[in-house]
């Protein structure tokens, strides 16, 4: 109701006295800690939410190695949230008190500038994402703007949710990208991967997955998955591709892709940081090939996506950690050992 603004407490604590538990990255190179803070008090617009889980994205590594500019400092990560609604700043009762909703990496733009009334907010100067400029879900608590957050699909259980909301997201706007591209190269079979293999099986298309050369494992977790091919990216695929999608932040793989990539294909790369591209000969983009990044995502791709995910039954693969395990998830993806996605569960 309009004018109202109160916290509707399940724990039953007093909500000017309540505290959470998150951990807090405090600058670049320093491990996540442990902290109890003041719960966040929602402003007007936003809700208040108890997080159910998290997932862990390349991009919190990113933060955490000092590889993104200007974070917010002291900043709680984790932008793949699902969580409960528990209580609405002023102007907002919707979604209502005991709705699970999702949180993605936009957390709010301008909504006037040309990109936000040109159907690409993703691109608004003034957008704030969460985890990164603004406390995200590394935490047992987070607050949201209200027009950000999504419905999800009952079919996924919490855990298994929170891959979707940027690995899905993101991954599915990277795809979008691709066009009708009949034949897939993804390379970096991570947790994007692993659910944009299963989407364009789902829709027909051939998809070839490429790993680090010699990741046998990476290489067998996408043949269970169903893919055409796996090998390493130095190998050479079975038939040219259409478009290639790279979700792994190596710039040599740029030049590789392009390589594989047959004239008139897309080479689409999906990640926030990537390391430097090497030179390479005109010809590899010779032939109209083109280069693409993708930037962030718009509320209707999460709409799209979350769509789908609602009728395709992917099969997402978590490994589950207590909140207080952040830093070993996040070496454990630092160091290529997950097979899927990491996710966070508070209160566990
Ligand atoms: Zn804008
Ligand atoms: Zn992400």
């Amino acid at each position: 109701m309009a004018g109202t603004r109160g916290i509707d407490d399940v724990s039953g604590e007093n909500p000017l006295t309540a505290t959470m538990q998150a951990m807090v990255c405090d600058g670049p190179g320093r491990p996540l800690a442990l902290r109890t803070l003041p719960r966040p008090d929602p402003a007007p617009g936003q809700i208040l939410l108890a997080v159910r889980a998290c997932g862990v994205c390349r991009t919190d590594l990113h933060l955490v190695d000092g590889e993104l500019p200007d974070p917010k400092v002291p900043v709680i990560p984790g932008h793949e949230i699902v969580a409960t609604v528990i209580g609405h700043g002023e102007g907002v009762d919707d979604p209502p008190i005991g709705t699970r909703v999702g949180v993605p990496w936009l957390g709010r733009t301008c909504g006037r500038c040309g990109y936000c009334t040109s159907g690409r907010e993703n691109l608004c100067r003034e957008a704030r994402f969460t985890g990164y400029q603004l406390d995200g879900g590394y935490a047992d608590c987070v607050v949201a703007d209200a027009r950000y957050v999504f419905r999800l699909p009952a079919r996924y259980d919490d855990a298994h949710a929170a891959p979707l909301l940027c690995a899905g997201l993101i991954g599915y706007r990277a795809y979008a990208m691709a066009g009708d591209a009949r034949t897939l190269g993804i390379y970096g079979f991570g947790a994007a991967a692993h659910l944009i293999a299963q989407v364009a099986l789902a829709q027909g298309r051939t998809v070839y997955a490429f790993t680090r050369p010699g990741d046998d494992e990476a290489q067998a977790f996408a043949a269970r998955l169903g893919v055409h091919w796996s090998g390493g990216s130095d190998a050479s695929p079975p038939a040219p591709l259409d478009a290639a999608l790279i979700f792994a932040p190596a710039g040599p793989l740029v030049p590789a892709a392009l390589a594989a990539t047959a004239p008139g294909g897309r080479v689409i790369c999906a990640g926030i940081h990537m390391s430097d591209i090497p030179s390479f000969p005109y010809r590899l983009l010779w032939g109209e090939r083109q280069i693409r990044s993708v930037a962030n995502l718009t509320r209707r791709d999460g709409e799209a996506f979350l769509a789908l995910a609602a009728t395709i039954p992917l099969s997402v693969h978590v490994e589950t950690y207590a909140l207080s395990r952040a830093n070993d998830a996040l070496n454990r993806l630092r160091a290529g050992e997950i097979k899927g996605a990491a996710v966070l569960t508070p209160g566990s």
